[in-house]
């Protein structure tokens, strides 16, 4: 079994202030694989000050000075990365290769990527006689989820850095092995000390310090609704900037000319990775009145493609869930879609044949879902796709529209011109269009109460700016 029991402070690994530990399971086998340290609220305050008084000269450094850091991270992270895919598989259960490829490739992508924008960021413009220039927000707390553990870190630390700020990281307690890989990395790049810190421990504990020490200018964070408007609350006090990363209920709209057999088959995987537990997952199935049988049909062959077993096994489609937590949370949701009168197509709520243990879900599809049902309405956060039948466009917009959500959704037509309208109705954070691929250039975030701000591209790095206009006094015109 692992031991951690240091914290990365103030350039060092040192013994937390909190006595207490963490055990972190794996997936698949339920089995204790790591223990870390509890941090506490002292511990966040320590971390705090070495980010406070190391953020005068980072963020004075020149802007190829911190790219050239960013870049080392990247090596450091390629050169560990099949350690890092293995680490996620078995912390949060993906199949080890679709882990290598995402949970261990996009955040390495992202600190390359970060490096390269630095080289042509603009940071200063004359406007009149102001020039505004664009300056780091200060000591940023990063408050990261568990499902893209190490991807959800990079996209906050890695902007944050490439501004100029100086970073605490509180990583999810359930999959935390990952951020310690980086922790190392970044340890060994050389990077000031104090610029980065790690503090491991509870939401309520840590999580809370860090949203309330007036020595932080900003929270970003990501994961659930519920924790987000706790670090809204507390963050208010001391009028800190929050960026928000919440959760989702995205709908995917077969419009009537779509290819339904490609439309059933891309948003099933658009709602599957990761065992359901994406964000921006495609968790509702919004089909034409006329279509709905066949669609229904379609989802059902599908859904049973997706081979249920070992992440580490080369057959597996589908992982484990993260947690037992997880695994009772959606297999009440499948409970309550019965009771409430969904029509049950594949899976349900008992044990994949065989896997009595680790924290398996069949893969599950539900027809005939009201688009207020409960199923169509809450975030699952597992393999379970609801098929709602839409009368009229009108309808399909106004149902997929109709959820306290607003993070993604996507739109099937052979007609692109035709999507596109149907996409600027959506009101979310991204729409795919006949499933178009993610782009790790492009904004990402989410409207109403998926959150506010955005990560990634250009746009991720504004994020930890803040705007200085300085005023010139203009020159006396001449006589
Ligand atoms: P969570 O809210 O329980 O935890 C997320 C992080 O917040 C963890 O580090 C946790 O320790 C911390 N936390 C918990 N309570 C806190 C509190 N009171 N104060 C401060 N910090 C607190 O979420 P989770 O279960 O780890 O992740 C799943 C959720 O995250 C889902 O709802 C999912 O949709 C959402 N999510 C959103 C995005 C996005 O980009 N929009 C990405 C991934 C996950």
């Amino acid at each position: 079994m692992q031991v951690r029991d240091k914290l990365y402070l103030n350039g060092a690994w040192v013994a937390p202030h909190g006595k207490g530990t963490i055990d972190v399971h794996a997936a698949a086998t339920e089995e204790v694989i790591a223990r870390i340290p509890e941090g506490d609220a002292e511990d966040a305050a320590v971390a705090v000050g070495a980010a406070r008084a190391a953020f005068e000269r980072w963020s004075a450094t020149a802007p190829a000075e911190r790219a050239a850091v960013l870049a080392k991270i990247q090596e450091g992270m390629k050169a560990r990365g099949d350690e890092i895919g293995r680490t996620i598989a078995q912390e949060v259960g993906m199949p080890v290769k679709l882990a290598t490829k995402i949970q261990a490739g996009s955040p390495t992508f992202t600190f390359g990527m970060y490096a390269k924008l630095l080289g042509d960021f603009k940071w200063e413009e004359k406007v009149g006689n102001s020039i505004v220039m664009r300056e780091a927000v200060g000591v940023v707390a990063c408050i990261t989820p568990w499902n893209y553990p190490l991807h959800q870190i990079a996209a906050k630390v890695a902007p944050a850095l490439a501004a100029g700020c100086t970073v605490v990281l509180k990583p999810s307690e359930v999959a935390p092995l990952n951020a310690f890989i980086l922790a190392e990395i970044i340890d060994s790049v050389g990077l000031p000390k104090g610029v980065f810190n790690l503090v491991t421990g509870y939401g309520p504990i840590v999580g809370e310090a860090l949203a309330k020490h007036p020595g932080v200018d900003m929270v970003s964070f990501t994961g659930s609704t519920r924790a987000g408007r706790r670090v809204s609350e507390l963050a208010a006090q001391t009028v800190k900037r929050v960026a928000l990363e919440l959760g989702g209920k995205s709908a995917s709209v077969v419009l009537e000319d779509a290819d339904l057999a490609a439309a059933v088959k891309g948003t099933l995987s658009a709602c599957f990775l990761n065992s359901g537990q994406t964000c921006s997952a495609h968790t509702r199935l919004l089909v034409p009145e006329s279509r709905y049988a066949e669609a229904a049909k379609l989802a059902a062959e599908e859904a049973q493609k997706y081979t249920v077993g070992d992440p580490f096994a080369e057959t597996t489609k589908l992982g484990p869930l993260v947690s037992a937590q997880q695994r009772e949370r959606v297999r009440g949701y499948i409970r309550k879609g019965v009771e409430e009168g969904a029509e049950l197509l594949v899976g349900g709520p008992d044990a994949p044949e065989g896997l009595g243990k680790g924290h398996f879900v069949k893969p599950t599809v539900f027809g005939k879902v009201g688009p207020r049902a409960t199923i169509a309405q809450e975030e699952i956060f597992g393999p379970v796709l609801s098929i709602i039948a839409y009368k009229d466009e009108d309808d399909a917009v106004r149902i997929a529209n109709d959820t306290p959500y607003g993070l993604a959704g996507g739109v099937w037509s052979r007609d692109e011109a035709h999507a596109l309208a149907v996409a600027k109705r959506l009101r979310t954070g991204q729409v795919d269009i006949n499933g178009g691929p993610f782009n790790m250039f492009a904004p990402f975030g989410g409207f109403k109460q998926s959150g506010h701000g955005r990560e990634l591209g250009r746009y991720g790095l504004e994020e930890f700016l803040e705007f200085k206009s300085v005023q010139l006094k203009p020159e006396p015109k001449p006589a």
